[in-house]
């Protein structure tokens, strides 16, 4: 059983020298009276707050950091070997939290969503159908609160979930701006995208997008960014702190000095979790199967194959490397 451990804790610049390729044995097969779930992972999802759990203290709520010398874990689709649990039975595909590993026993109590649908791509459900499609749901319309003809900034748009937002916007009628790290990053046919690493003037830059202001911010990226933003929300706009991956790599967070403009604007700026919103996982099923069949969204994705790419992968996102949702392939069935 190959898996990817952490070496040690993480501080700075996340490396693939941090992360490590083992192989252990395991029996596959659940141990007497276990109500664990066996499952054969096939797809793993890279998210950036993998990297969070990287330090050794605990930034995340419910989340405990990994511990080194064990496997990663994180989101992952994966067929059921054998089940100790009544809601779940051999040959099950399943999304949840698993290990970044070929096998993993789970326990039952932890998140885990059995597939309904499955003549869209399983990897999906690493992605648009998964965590990072939640996240993009829930954050932009429960959190965002959009009304038809507002003009909505995304950053790290054509990531995982800024992909998504920026067509959520579209679909709800707004005029959508996305900025992302590469020119060659802008195809989701959002109304305009700049490339943040040639604007040097990021005030500017958002004047000249947004002349009346930026009703929603759906913020991913943090740090400068924000402080530019902060400068061009109009009266009553909303700021969907989704995630501030530039910061995630730092000891010392970068100084947002903007901030006075949430009072005179009146700006709401509201923290997402999106543990918070699977019990509505269903909604967001319900809104994006039908548009992925007739192809009014589309999902992009950046495929690695095999755990033994899984480092480079994650370190990927921290360097924009990855174009879409980074999925790593274990096996396809
Ligand atoms: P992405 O697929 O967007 O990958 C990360 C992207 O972030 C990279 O491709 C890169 O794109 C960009 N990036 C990396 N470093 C920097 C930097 N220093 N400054 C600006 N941009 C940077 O990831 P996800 O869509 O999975 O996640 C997006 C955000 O959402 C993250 O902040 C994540 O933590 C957050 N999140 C929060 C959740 C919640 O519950 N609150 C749940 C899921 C995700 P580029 O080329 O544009 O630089």
């Amino acid at each position: 059983n190959k898996q990817v451990v952490l070496k040690d804790y993480v501080t700075g610049f996340l490396k693939e020298s941090d992360l490590d390729l083992v192989e252990n044995t395991i029996t596959l097969k659940l141990p007497e009276g276990s109500n664990e779930i066996l499952l054969k992972n096939l797809y793993l999802s890279c998210d950036p707050f993998m990297r969070n759990l990287m330090s050794d203290i605990g930034i995340l709520e419910k989340f405990l950091p990994y511990a080194p010398g064990s496997p990663l874990f994180g989101y992952g689709v994966a067929k059921v070997l054998e089940s100790g649990h009544p809601d779940y039975k051999k040959g099950d595909l399943v999304w949840g939290f698993t290990k970044w590993e070929e096998y993993s026993l789970v326990p039952s109590s932890r998140i885990l969503f059995k597939i309904e649908h499955t003549d869209v791509p399983l990897s999906y459900y690493t992605g648009i159908l998964g965590m990072p499609g939640m996240t993009a749901y829930a954050g932009f319309f429960e959190v965002g609160l959009p009304k038809k003809g507002e003009k909505v900034f995304v950053s790290a748009a054509s990531g995982a979930v800024g992909q998504l937002v920026g067509q959520f916007a579209k679909l709800t009628g707004c005029y959508v701006v996305g900025s992302a790290g590469s020119k060659d990053k802008n195809k989701f046919g959002f109304d305009d995208a700049f490339n943040y690493k040639e604007e040097p003037d990021l005030d500017a830059a958002l004047k000249r997008y947004f002349p009346e202001g930026i009703d929603i911010y759906f913020e991913n990226v943090g740090g400068k960014t924000l402080d530019a933003v902060l400068l061009n929300m109009r009266v009553h706009g909303r700021i969907v702190v989704c995630g501030m991956i530039s910061q995630y790599n730092r000891a010392q967070p970068e100084g947002v000095t903007n901030l006075g403009n949430l009072i005179m604007k009146r700006i709401r700026m509201q923290g997402l979790a999106v543990t918070d919103y699977y019990p509505m996982y269903h909604k967001l099923v319900e809104y994006v199967v039908p548009k992925i069949k007739e192809e009014k969204i589309v999902y992009v994705e950046d495929i690695a194959e095999g755990l033994e790419n899984g480092p480079a992968a994650l370190v990927g996102l921290f360097n924009g490397r990855n174009v879409g949702k980074q999925v790593l392939v274990l096996a396809r069935e």
